[in-house]
């Protein structure tokens, strides 16, 4: 898939609407359009990587980048004293609906174990 036809490639370059929550050289995040609890942001790299299947060794500083941000955003969203689930879906039987990798930030709400 091109980053032209990829929807989050399109929010990340400003030409679909989303709220922001956080941007920076590496990495993006944004409120999800259908939340799932109070507070469900959707932390993501810039670049187009499809899934977490795609990930190699080269990737570690932006991991490294991503789940210190997606930290601070759950302390600023006040969800990090109680907790909160993170989330990245794979594939078609992991619930994955958009091919670019993005791990679900969801608090505010208690979640059950093991997910539907
Ligand atoms: P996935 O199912 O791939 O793990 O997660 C995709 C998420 O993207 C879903 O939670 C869905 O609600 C969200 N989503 C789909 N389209 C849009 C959109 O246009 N804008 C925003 N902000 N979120 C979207
Ligand atoms: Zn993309």
């Amino acid at each position: 898939m091109s980053t032209d036809e990829c929807l989050f490639c399109r929010i990340v370059a400003g030409r679909v609407p989303a709220r922001f929550a956080h941007q920076d050289d590496l990495v993006v995040a944004f409120h999800d359009i259908t939340p799932r609890a109070p507070t469900h942001i959707l932390v993501l790299p810039r670049q187009h990587i499809a899934s977490a299947a795609d990930l190699t060794d080269l990737d570690g500083p932006l991991l490294g980048r991503l789940f210190a941000v997606t930290a601070e955003l759950a302390r600023d969203a006040d969800v990090a004293d109680r907790g909160y689930r993170l989330a990245i879906n794979v594939g078609p039987d992991g619930g994955q609906t958009v091919d670019h990798l993005h791990v679900h930030l969801m608090g505010g709400r208690a979640f059950g174990w093991p997910p539907g």
